[in-house]
């Protein structure tokens, strides 16, 4: 018997291969499908008759097929055309490669048929319509058509086809919301709604079913966070006494004054450090804002405790650069620092080998240690480790978590005896530079406190960013060398590495610029200048090797692709060229920005738009070129790519409408359904299908 766990090869003209098209798109079982919204709809509900069909538009027409026969064209093409009338009069019809056509409508057929209508020396012809017999259901035309965002070999007529199968199943599916709850805030049953948002009579009721699949996705990852924020509190940290005149005195010493924002966030963190429960803080804050510094104000709070803190970066580059940056923070204040990356040991008083660093670390006489994130993989144990930094990552998962009390509970096992305590955890403060936009750090990050550094140190010069016409390449040159000659450094990015790159956000496709070949073709034009490659696919030791040489000042340009790291300083770098710089998001085309302007030297970033891009890509360079918040870029991003793209955050269960999950009011209304819905029921006891929903959201904080 067919259920909505069935594997949908259960329904009809579903072979092997349809079946491992849809599983591309994670679509595996009846339930998946029903689950598989669209992303917007086409009206196509009023027919008109053929006499009334306007060339350029999408019409629909109840037609007889008159006739219909296929062959094969010039270019090798099989074409396939029908003459179709009403009263009104004959048009013709034409379809590409689809043979089977001529079998399927045959003549005497009546059919609805949507499409563009041309106009040729023929007269007008619909072209490529969707099609669909009248006497059938009324799944692709005639009606409000949904449209789903498909694979290469996977239309949305294929998928609407299986829907309109499977869409007895949806009163079957089980409703996580309680009808009263479901009553409360004026939800349709999902039932109701998943049948509705795949095919809506009208547009208010496509409108109801997608809030309400919205609101209960809204609602799940509110009640998921405010679980997590439960159960944090619900366990142990060392809690840090705040030394305020050492703080105080500490801040005095540095050579400028922190930002207002600087000392408003600081105080926070060492609120948060008093505690005997873990903080969790997510510190965002545009490039260039003195994350770090903040950072270091903490650990050093935590040194004053007789505690030990662990910064954390995605790469050795960087850890060096931490290192430095915190040793003369640090200096004269009696905390000591140290630097622990695979290749490399070393402590203010200069190398030593990683077994001396480990046993010193061991022993308490390290009160930083600054590494990649192989610091927690490695053997090193962190006995007093108080506060974990992780810098430059969104999300710190549940197994680094994991191992953070592992290099804690060295010490219970070998000193102070087995005594059952409060699990405990390190305090966690999380750093990055992608603005974040405040909907959604509500919603993704809503697990974590945020903090925000929305204030620049004084005394920068902004980037000058220019927006050149596409193929202006000499003018880009000129300005590489100009800037060699001044003694800077510019980057050059390009969206791929090579035409057989699958790319990082799109398919690789021919003519699309690439590092290699730009590399080469720069190597050329610039004979004098040394200039280096950057990617992906070449061994780290190289990449971090090339890295060092250009943050050395030996290379004078740098062709790369986006693995350009976030963070790196490299005060001497002026220019920022971006290729084919529609094919990047906002967000991230303003990070690429941020790795200029690091000196005190003027800085440019010029945006070259591909030979094809659109007037939709332009104008997205446009807003990039004229705003240089972050903040606000991020939001302008949010709009017009959705959530999904921007943080590649995978949805995992029901899909939603990207659109109403970053809707502020109905955030709040659903974050305020969750916290009264919990205090009726803190442990859902009294709602298994919840739960089970929640399981398949991923509780990804969980801790046990
Ligand atoms: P990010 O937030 O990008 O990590 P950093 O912490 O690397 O920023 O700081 C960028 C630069 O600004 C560093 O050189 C740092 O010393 C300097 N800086 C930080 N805070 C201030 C301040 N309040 N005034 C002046 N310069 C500052
Ligand atoms: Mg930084």
């Amino acid at each position: 018997m067919l259920t909505i766990s069935s594997p949908i090869s259960a329904l009809n003209r579903v072979g092997r291969a349809t079946e491992s098209k849809f599983k591309k798109l994670g679509i595996l079982t009846i339930e998946d499908l029903l689950s598989y919204i669209p992303f917007r709809y086409d009206d196509l509900s009023k027919t008109v008759s053929v006499s009334q069909l306007v060339p350029g538009t999408t019409q629909t027409v109840r037609v007889l097929v008159e006739q219909i026969a296929s062959r094969r064209g010039r270019s090798g093409k099989i074409i396939t055309e029908a003459i179709v009338a009403d009263e009104s009069g004959k048009i013709k019809a034409v379809w590409f490669n689809q043979p089977y056509l001529s079998n399927v409508l045959r003549p005497g057929f009546e059919v609805y048929l949507s499409g563009k209508a041309e106009r040729n020396v023929w007269g007008i012809s619909l072209v490529s319509p969707s099609w669909e017999p009248v006497r059938e259901a009324q799944v692709h035309t005639g009606r409000i058509v949904p449209i789903y965002s498909t694979t290469a070999d996977l239309t949305s007529r294929q998928i609407r086809f299986l829907v309109g199968q499977a869409l007895p199943f949806a009163s079957k599916m089980a409703d996580p919301l309680p009808e009263d709850l479901r009553r409360a805030h004026g939800l349709l049953p999902l039932g109701r709604a998943i049948a509705s948002v795949h095919f809506p009579d009208s547009w208010k009721e496509a409108r109801a079913a997608r809030r309400r699949i919205s609101w209960e996705r809204l609602f799940l990852i509110a009640l998921r966070n405010r679980r997590a924020k439960e159960r944090q509190k619900s366990l142990g940290a060392p809690a840090i006494p705040f030394d305020e005149p050492g703080t105080r005195e500490f801040v005095a010493r540095l050579s400028f004054r922190l930002t207002d924002a600087q000392r408003r966030v600081a105080w926070r963190i060492i609120r948060d450090l008093g505690k005997p429960h873990p903080m969790n803080r997510l510190l965002n804050g545009d490039v260039g804002s003195g994350k770090t510094l903040v950072a270091a104000i903490a650990a050093w709070n935590v040194a004053r405790a007789g505690k030990q803190t662990a910064f954390m970066v995605p790469t050795e580059i960087l850890a060096r650069q931490h290192f430095r940056t915190l040793s003369r923070l640090l200096s004269g204040t009696g905390v000591r620092p140290a630097l622990l990356v695979r290749s490399a040991a070393e402590t203010v008083e200069g190398p030593l080998s990683a077994g001396t660093l480990r046993e010193r670390i061991s022993g308490g006489e390290v009160d930083v240690v600054v590494g990649t994130h192989a610091l927690l993989e490695g053997k090193v144990s962190i006995p007093k480790l108080a506060l974990a930094v992780i810098d430059e990552q969104h999300r710190f998962g549940v197994e680094q978590r994991r191992r953070l009390r592992e290099k804690m509970e060295e010490k219970r096992r070998k000193g102070e005896g087995k005594q059952k305590e409060k699990r405990m955890l390190p305090h966690l403060l999380s750093m990055t530079a992608t603005p974040i936009p405040r909907t959604m750090a509500m919603t993704i990050y809503g697990d974590l406190d945020l903090s925000v550094l929305d204030e620049m140190p004084p005394g920068r010069t902004p980037v000058e960013t220019r927006l050149l016409s596409s193929g202006r390449m000499a003018e880009v040159e000129e300005i590489i060398r100009q800037a060699a000659r001044e003694g800077h450094q510019s980057f050059v990015i390009c969206p791929q590495i090579d035409a057989s790159d699958p790319a990082n956000d799109g398919a690789g496709r021919a003519g699309a610029r690439a590092a290699v070949a730009e590399h080469r073709r720069l190597c050329q034009a610039l004979p004098d200048l040394s200039v280096s490659l950057l990617h992906g696919r070449l061994p780290a030791a190289e990449r971090e090797r090339t890295m060092a040489a250009f943050a050395a000042g030996e290379i004078q340009a740098l062709v790369s692709t986006s693995v350009v790291e976030v963070g790196v300083d490299i005060p001497n770098a002026t220019v920022m060229v971006i290729e084919e710089a529609e094919r990047f998001g906002l967000a991230q085309l303003h990070q690429f920005r941020g790795r200029v302007g690091r000196g005190e030297n003027a800085s440019l970033c010029l945006l070259v738009p591909g030979a094809e891009c659109g007037q939709e890509g332009m104008e997205r360079l446009r807003i990039a070129a004229g705003t240089q918040d972050g903040f606000a870029l991020a939001e302008k991003d949010l709009e017009l790519r959705g959530p999904g793209r921007i943080f590649g955050t995978e949805q995992s269960g029901r899909q939603a409408d990207a659109a109403l999950l970053s809707d502020p009011a109905l955030i709040i209304e659903t974050q305020e359904a969750a916290g009264a819905f919990l205090a009726g029921d803190p442990g859902l006891a009294g709602h298994p299908a919840l739960r089970a929903e929640l399981k398949t959201l991923g509780e990804d904080v969980h801790l046990e």
